[in-house]
């Protein structure tokens, strides 16, 4: 009967949106369909942080920036930190 309101209040734990299930299970990063910021593994310890995170939330490390926007140095426009030219006026951003 516990069991039954446990398992409620984890239904209602996971809908209010961000899932906390981080058990013993095998952690496959699922590639989402459209992730807004695709996920960023710590270069220094492998911790996985969310695409908009800066820093490490395991060790605190500087993260690599692939979910980055940079500026166009010309008219400014945001590009992601893939791009080697401005999709705006063409400069190279690279
Ligand atoms: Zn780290
Ligand atoms: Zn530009």
């Amino acid at each position: 009967m516990v069991d039954e309101l446990f398992e409620v209040f984890e239904d209602l734990f996971e809908r209010r949106g961000k899932k906390k299930k981080n058990k013993d299970r095998a952690e496959a990063p699922v590639e989402a369909k459209a992730p807004p910021a695709p996920p960023v593994f710590c270069m220094d310890c492998g911790a996985r942080n969310e695409g908009s995170q800066r820093f490490c939330q395991e060790c605190g490390k500087l993260l690599p920036s692939a979910g980055e926007e940079m500026r166009c140095p010309r008219c400014s426009t945001v590009v992601p930190l893939t791009a080697k030219f401005c999709g705006r006026c063409g400069s190279p951003v690279a």
